[in-house]
């Protein structure tokens, strides 16, 4: 076997058995893109050999999804069929694990009606309500991990033919989930994921009252984290007790805002790409942890409908950090994949929060409400990191702790 396949099936197998970490006799859902069938069988392959029950497949593909919105009639956007809701509820409800093969033109929707993509977000949202629940407070595992399609390989590559941007986005993908082909994955994701556990840990034993953003970019702004707030990262634990890990790579350590808190100034650090635009220079207000004013030098109209899909999408609901040396941001590639990107710099979320609060994933979403936690059917991260952030740790008795410095963790 050479190189590359031996790091495809080790690949595969860590996505199966740390990603979601298939147990014994339970169901496996796999959405994947249909251009990426090899890669899926692949993964099912490492399913079964793990005692699987099944593996269902939802099947994605870019050109039948740019041509709906272009031309399905316009009622369609605003329904999902039943037989779709039960499925994504009712596989959320057995407890099945969801494998995401992430693989999509970055330009796909370009030119599509962004309400039309609204629509079928609060669609969506309403209708697959059990499994987002799920997928949000772990009632079941899932992980989402990516396999290079041309398209994407050469927005990313420009410079390069297709085969060689494929072959060089597979390599980045390689570097950026530790996967060598020497079988040493699992190990080093372990080491990985205890080392995100221990600085989890001093982050919850400091019980933050507050944060301090700076940087030369200009963003400076304090928000309050809530009472009870918890920091995560790394593994998750699914409600059977197994660990898993949501997203391949992950590089974050996250929490939620005390909603109504952040005031100050934010400048995204990079592009963010949101249903096929392309969002530059960002700028975000906030009074009172509202953005009042969202301004960019280009996709300034796709961002404001984007922050406006509902009303806590203007809010914010995230708070990640993540090391400026890291080995996808080392890369200095910008991947037009938030899986990616947002693992390659600390970054804030607007829209949902994931119930980051002590006993938070035993509460209602108005109880999360109540601790100050934002609620949306949206949840966008744009990247704020740079090489000179200092992100500031306030405790309560008025302690101010370094938490980044130079845009690195400062322990
Ligand atoms: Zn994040
Ligand atoms: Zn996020």
């Amino acid at each position: 076997m050479n190189l590359q396949d031996k790091r495809l099936d080790e690949y595969a197998a860590l996505l199966v058995r740390i990603g979601v970490n298939i147990q014994k006799g339970q169901t496996l859902v796999i959405a994947c893109p249909v251009d990426c069938a090899w890669f899926a069988r692949k993964c099912a392959a490492a399913a079964y050999e793990a005692g699987c029950r099944e593996v269902v497949m939802n099947w994605k593909d870019d050109a039948l999804t740019r041509m709906r919105y272009l031309q399905a009639e316009d009622s369609v956007f605003d329904v999902t069929p039943v037989w779709q809701q039960e499925f994504y509820n009712n596989y959320a409800k057995e407890g099945a694990a969801y494998l995401v093969i992430s693989a999509t033109d970055p330009m796909n929707l370009a030119g599509v009606d962004t309400e039309r993509v609204t629509r079928v977000t609060r669609a969506t949202g309403r209708d697959f309500a059990v499994f987002y629940a799920g997928q949000m407070n772990n009632s079941f595992p899932w992980c989402i991990g990516s396999v290079p399609i041309p398209s994407w390989a050469c927005k990313v590559f420009p410079d390069k033919s297709e085969e060689e941007a494929m072959d060089a986005l597979w390599e980045a993908i390689f570097a950026a989930v530790r996967v060598s082909g020497k079988g040493d994955a699992v190990a080093r994701w372990q080491e990985h994921t205890a080392r995100l556990a221990a600085r989890t840990k001093i982050l919850n034993d400091y019980r933050f009252a507050s944060l301090h953003y700076k940087n030369a970019l200009g963003t400076d702004f304090t928000v309050q984290l809530p009472k009870g707030h918890l920091w995560m990262g790394g593994a998750d634990v699914s409600r059977a007790g197994n660990p898993f890990i949501a997203n391949m790579p992950t590089e974050e350590i996250f929490t939620a805002p005390d909603k109504e808190t952040a005031n100050g100034v934010i400048y995204a650090s990079m592009p963010l790409v949101e249903d096929g635009n392309i969002i530059r220079g960002i700028r975000f207000r906030v009074e009172n942890g509202k953005i009042v004013e969202a301004t960019a030098d280009e996709g300034q109209d796709v961002l404001r409908a984007a922050i406006t899909v509902d009303e806590g999408a203007s809010y914010f609901g995230e708070l990640a950090l993540v090391p400026y040396d890291s080995p996808i941001s080392n890369q200095k590639i910008l991947f037009y994949n938030t899986l990616f990107d947002e693992n390659a710099a600390c970054h804030i979320a607007f829209g949902e929060a994931y119930p980051c609060i002590e006993n938070g994933e035993n509460m209602s979403r108005e109880e999360l409400g109540a601790h100050g936690l934002n609620y949306s059917i949206t949840h966008v991260d744009f990247m704020i990191g740079t090489p000179d952030l200092s992100i500031t740790g306030i405790t309560a008795d008025g302690k101010e702790i370094p938490v980044f410095v130079d845009g690195n963790f400062a322990f």
